[in-house]
């Protein structure tokens, strides 16, 4: 399995294409692809390697995370899934967009809702879906346990984590969710692959993130 990180948009928020080299099969965790050339330059990686997308998945509805959605689903043609929860947020888009100044394409339908323990398939890899609330209700994290990677959304980031001021957050749930979903899970060498910024461990942050001490 690879991992490639495209930051995209005004919030320089990660998207990424996560993919079977083998079989080609791959999917886009939130893809915030917003500009011509950030759409091309997508496009461009995909053919070169071959990867045929099968699922686009958002970790929460955030505009920075959901800004590529239509176009995504316009150019693919393949089911995109977010957790119920968050549909408020994914609904209201267009209105978190004027909030930032910019100008947000008309949401596609769910195809369909994600929930715990629902399981993607590329290759013959199992991702598994986490609900992972705090930073938004509906936000989920997705893990592949046989390479030890968690897309993490922006549930928890390089020494620090995930704002609780916009509506549905809470500092109390991001701390509990961290703490049972992604600490009390998984080992120290498990990869976390964030929302933002670059990607850390679990170890990494168990022994120095300054809000789970
Ligand atoms: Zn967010």
């Amino acid at each position: 399995m690879k991992v490639k990180i495209f930051p995209v948009n005004p919030f320089q928020m990660n998207s990424y294409v996560y993919y079977c080299e083998n079989t080609g099969e791959g999917m886009i965790i939130d893809p915030g692809f917003y500009t011509k050339y950030e759409q091309d330059d997508l496009i461009g990686f995909l053919n070169s390697h071959k990867i045929r997308i099968k699922y686009i998945v958002n970790t929460h509805g955030h505009i920075d995370h959901v800004l590529g959605n239509a176009f995504a689903v316009e150019q693919f043609r393949v089911p995109n899934y977010i957790h119920r929860d968050d549909l408020f947020l994914y609904e209201r888009a267009e209105h978190q967009g004027l909030l930032y100044g910019i100008q947000v394409s008309k949401m596609p339908p769910v195809s369909d809702f994600i929930n715990e323990n629902n399981t993607f398939r590329l290759g013959n890899n199992e991702i598994k879906v986490l609900h992972t609330p705090g930073h938004s209700p509906g936000g989920i994290c997705l893990c592949d346990r046989a390479e030890k990677v968690i897309f993490c959304g922006d549930l928890i980031f390089r020494l620090s984590i995930g704002r609780t001021d916009l509506p549905g957050g809470d500092y109390d749930t991001i701390i509990n969710t961290i703490k049972e979903k992604i600490f009390g899970i998984f080992d120290d060498d498990y990869t976390l692959l964030p929302g933002h910024m670059e990607s850390t461990t679990v170890g990494y942050e168990r022994e120095n993130n300054p809000f789970l001490r």
